[in-house]
């Protein structure tokens, strides 16, 4: 069955030259308005004939480096600098930003685990599909800067997929190196089949993924790495002139070829990391210890690593749940791909 057309519309012209600021507005009804709409901010630089790239942040709402990143680029890009067109979402899922959350507070949605989305769905599942739908077969190469958000804080890699179609990979490769993070990596997804990224790739697009620190905030350095990675971004698929800026130290590559990267907890109680973010781990070696809040005098639980590498990923907060992702282990390896 024929889904019926998006019930977003733009108040932008995807076609027209120039530099526009306006918004896909998605009806709504509630108690506050009943003829409102949720406005989700969009920006589009274009100039001529040439490649579209979709730059996109806050598709997770407390994601603050892509947001804070794309924020100020769509202050700062000027047409005449483009070629081709450029399209900046800087926060996908509006609704969660705003709130400073995650998950959208208007339906408890994960847009990144609501692909492809329905037109007849909730708002959530509303923006996914207009993504699906609408803004990704305008474009070439999309970039979806992600970080870890309030419960995570990750290490600055960009990175591509394992894909079927190896040009497909090799430039999605290429350009997850090209963003020039001090690290780059081949992604292990746990649970692929609703995230943007496998929408995108299957309508053969570039896509590169990015996780750039967290927390719930930015800093002067992770948004330093977002900032210029963007801006590489567009460099390398000729989207602007100019020459890719690499990190002065060489590029690290890392692998996370499976699920035993992840090291979630079987305890809840107050958390200990015995190691930094980038720090080197051999198998066996304690990573974490999770101690019993309810009483003092009680030995903690050990954590050990599952394989060797280095910590690519943390939980933030202190305190720990059962099933929460402690740390996550990716593989140094010589060559990507
Ligand atoms: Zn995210």
């Amino acid at each position: 069955m024929s889904k019926r057309p998006s019930p977003i519309s733009a108040t932008v012209d995807f076609d027209a030259d120039g530099v526009q600021h306006g918004f896909l507005k998605l009806p709504i009804s509630t108690d506050d308005s009943a003829w409102g709409a949720v406005m989700i901010p969009v920006t589009v630089v274009k100039n001529g004939d040439g490649p579209t790239a979709l730059l996109t942040g806050g598709n997770h709402g407390d994601e603050y480096e892509g947001i804070t990143a794309l924020m100020k680029l769509t202050s700062s890009l000027r047409a005449e600098e483009v070629h081709g067109r450029v399209i900046i979402v800087p926060m996908m899922n509006t609704p969660a930003a705003m709130a400073g959350t995650r998950t959208s507070p208007m339906d408890g949605g994960n847009l990144n685990r609501s692909f492809p989305g329905d037109p007849d769905g909730n708002v959530t599942q509303k923006i996914a599909d207009y993504f699906t739908r609408v803004l990704v077969p305008m474009c070439d190469v999309v970039l979806d800067l992600h970080s870890g958000g309030r419960t995570l804080d990750i290490i600055p890699f960009g990175a591509s997929h394992v894909l079927e179609n190896p040009e497909q990979q090799r430039q999605a490769l290429e350009g997850a190196k090209s963003f020039g993070a001090p690290y780059a990596m081949m992604m292990f997804e746990l649970d692929a089949a609703a995230l943007f990224d496998t929408v995108v790739e299957s309508q053969g697009k570039v896509f590169v993924a990015t996780e750039l620190g967290g927390g719930g905030t930015s800093t002067p350095e992770s948004l330093a790495i977002t900032e210029r990675g963007v801006h590489n971004f567009l460099i390398h698929f000729g989207l602007i002139d100019g020459e890719v800026e690499m990190p002065t130290e060489p590029q690290v590559y890392l692998d996370m070829p499976d699920a035993s990267c992840y090291v979630q907890s079987e305890h809840s109680g107050l958390l200990e990391l015995t190691l930094a973010l980038g720090d080197v781990v051999e198998k066996g070696e304690v990573i974490a210890r999770v101690y019993d809040m309810t009483r003092s005098g009680t030995p903690p639980v050990e954590y050990r690593a599952g394989r060797s590498g280095v910590l690519a990923a943390r939980r933030f907060p202190a305190q720990v749940h059962m099933g929460d992702t402690i740390a996550v282990i990716a593989e140094v390896v010589d060559s990507l791909g």
